[in-house]
């Protein structure tokens, strides 16, 4: 992917007050929908609009887990969510030439810009902004993720794409502490030692004492942990 600057604004506001600010400014802004994070910001959204969107991407390898998650929050919130697929071709031609799982042998990249980013670049050509369950304390990929961004990863010569993370500054303990307090609908994968859920092979469980990146990508060095959708590139 193109080296492009991310410009980030500092701010501190409650997640809430940052959606508000999102659904005030843009007609054309939806809720990108994964994992414990999002259904946070979901239940939050439902709680402020009644007329959020939510969208997910459908790699094509999710857990069964995650399928039955994405339905049941559509139901538990009755929310319609756009799931989003990859090109088909691009996919056939990929696990043609490279069989299924090329990923463990050349990096991800690949694998998830078919997957994932072309997909969600396609969408997000219908949005303004977009909102993410992004934490600074995710990973090192993400320790200065902004609760508000020109995301120019996703911009245009005409659109300057703006990327709002109104969890930016919480920790996974307040993440978990909201879900139960308010009976927030998570993926039952979490309780088998799951921390960071993404596709099916490129997630594994981890022990109490690592990292919750360290189940993701686990082959690959730590600062390369992202499938590319948060691009992320410092001013030198
Ligand atoms: S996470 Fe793994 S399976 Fe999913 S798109 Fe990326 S490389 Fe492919």
């Amino acid at each position: 992917m193109n080296s492009h600057k991310l410009a980030s604004d500092a701010v501190d506001q409650t997640p809430q007050q940052v959606l508000e600010t999102a659904f005030d400014q843009h007609d054309a802004v939806a809720i990108s929908f994964s994992g414990a994070e999002d259904v946070v910001l979901i239940d939050m959204a439902c709680n402020l609009s009644d007329a959020i969107a939510v969208f997910c991407l459908d790699t094509g390898r999710l857990h069964p887990e995650t399928y039955q998650f994405i339905e049941k929050v559509r139901d538990f919130y009755g929310i319609d969510i756009d799931v989003i697929f990859p090109e088909a071709e691009s996919v056939a031609s990929l696990v043609k030439e490279k069989g299924l799982f090329s990923f463990y042998e050349e990096g991800h990249a690949e694998c998830c810009s078919i997957r994932k980013i072309e997909p969600l670049r396609k969408y997000l050509t219908e949005m303004d902004a977009w909102i993410t369950g992004q934490r600074r304390d995710q990973s090192p990929t993400r320790s200065f993720v902004a609760q508000m961004q020109d995301d120019l990863a996703f911009s245009t010569a005409e659109k300057t794409m703006k990327k709002y993370n109104p969890l930016a500054n919480w920790s996974s303990a307040q993440v978990w502490q909201y879900i139960r307090d308010n009976d927030v609908p998570y993926n039952k994968l979490h309780d088998r030692g799951f921390r960071s859920i993404g596709c099916e092979p490129c997630t594994r469980s981890t022990a109490p004492n690592q990292h919750e990146r360290e189940g993701r990508w686990w082959w690959e060095e730590a600062t390369r942990r992202e499938c590319g959708l948060h691009v992320v590139v410092k001013d030198e």
